[in-house]
């Protein structure tokens, strides 16, 4: 057998008894079994435990949403296919989750915020589903439900490069503990294709040296990838290299000066004035899934 066979994480996966398959749920639908399970919530709490220390706080979202929200986020339009919709008996459009910031902007929009309140973290493990054609899909790294430990902190500009560091220290813990040394890549836009992205070549300028200083500073092993950006901001990808030198991506912090925009996040600053704030979302293992294939292989 050769060694890349011999390391497939399906076949761990199934010697193992980790997950399975059914062709009744259907393709790039993991199921867990109970020794899986018991994998899957240990990687969490390790996640939390290294979150928790820095004021993180867990929230709890439905899965489905009204179109308005993504409307308003920009998804419906910019997700295109990838977004599963579904139409109510009232005829009333709703769409499954792809991702949780939309969700948590709202939580975070509840009530009117002072700047002492500032940052709010929260933090979810939960499950998003992205319609990928199934030609694509293949065992772990490639599913329609993924589970992201995912975290959001509403923030003022000031506070944005403590929060980020704080996460990339939790990401090289969290890594770290597995033997991994991870390589930066700062995922920049495309400056040719402006309209795949969310607001205005100066928001993105500006978000966009803001991380190469924070890289630099820090004296981190990075490289600078055009055209991987997220559609609402730039983003700092982390990429594992496996037992046989392939290279995944696992963790990612991102700088978000758009959601806050559209859905008009703000704090009241010490003159009594309406700040906008921005958003930084992060996941440390990335998905649980890929997470798992990368440390099974
Ligand atoms: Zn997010």
């Amino acid at each position: 057998m050769s060694e890349l066979n011999e390391r497939d994480h399906r076949r761990i996966g199934k010697d193992l008894d980790l997950f399975t398959f059914s062709e009744l749920v259907g393709p790039g639908l993991p199921l867990w079994t109970p020794r899986g399970t018991i994998v899957r919530q240990e990687l969490d709490a390790f996640v939390w435990e290294l979150r928790s220390k820095y004021g993180y706080q867990k929230v709890t979202i439905p899965h489905l949403t009204r179109r308005a929200l993504y409307e308003t986020s920009g998804h419906w339009e910019k997700f295109g296919d990838d977004l599963f919709r579904i139409v109510s008996r009232e005829g009333k459009d709703f769409a499954v989750k792809p991702m949780n910031c939309p969700h948590h902007t709202q939580i975070f929009a509840r009530h009117p915020h002072s700047y002492r309140e500032m940052p709010q973290r929260y933090a979810e493990t939960t499950m998003v589903y992205r319609d990928e054609q199934s030609g694509e899909l293949g065992g772990l790294t490639r599913v329609l439900s993924i589970t992201q430990d995912d975290s959001h902190v509403f923030c003022r500009m000031g506070q944005v490069k403590q929060e980020f560091l704080q996460i990339w220290d939790i990401v090289d813990t969290f890594w770290g503990a597995f033997g991994f040394k991870l390589r930066a890549r700062l995922s920049f836009h495309d400056p040719k294709t402006p309209e795949k992205y969310l607001g205005t070549a100066e928001i993105w300028k500006n978000a966009e040296t803001a991380l190469r200083e924070m890289a630099e500073e820090r004296g981190a092993d990075f490289f600078e990838a055009p055209g991987e950006a997220a559609l609402y901001g730039p983003k700092l990808d982390f990429m594992a290299t496996d037992s046989i030198g392939r290279t995944h991506q696992v963790a990612t912090i991102q700088l978000d000066f758009n959601l806050p925009e559209r859905f008009d996040l703000s704090c009241v600053n010490e003159k009594g004035e309406k700040e906008r704030i921005v958003m930084i979302h992060s996941a440390i293992t990335g998905s649980i899934e890929r997470a798992s294939a990368v440390l099974l292989e």
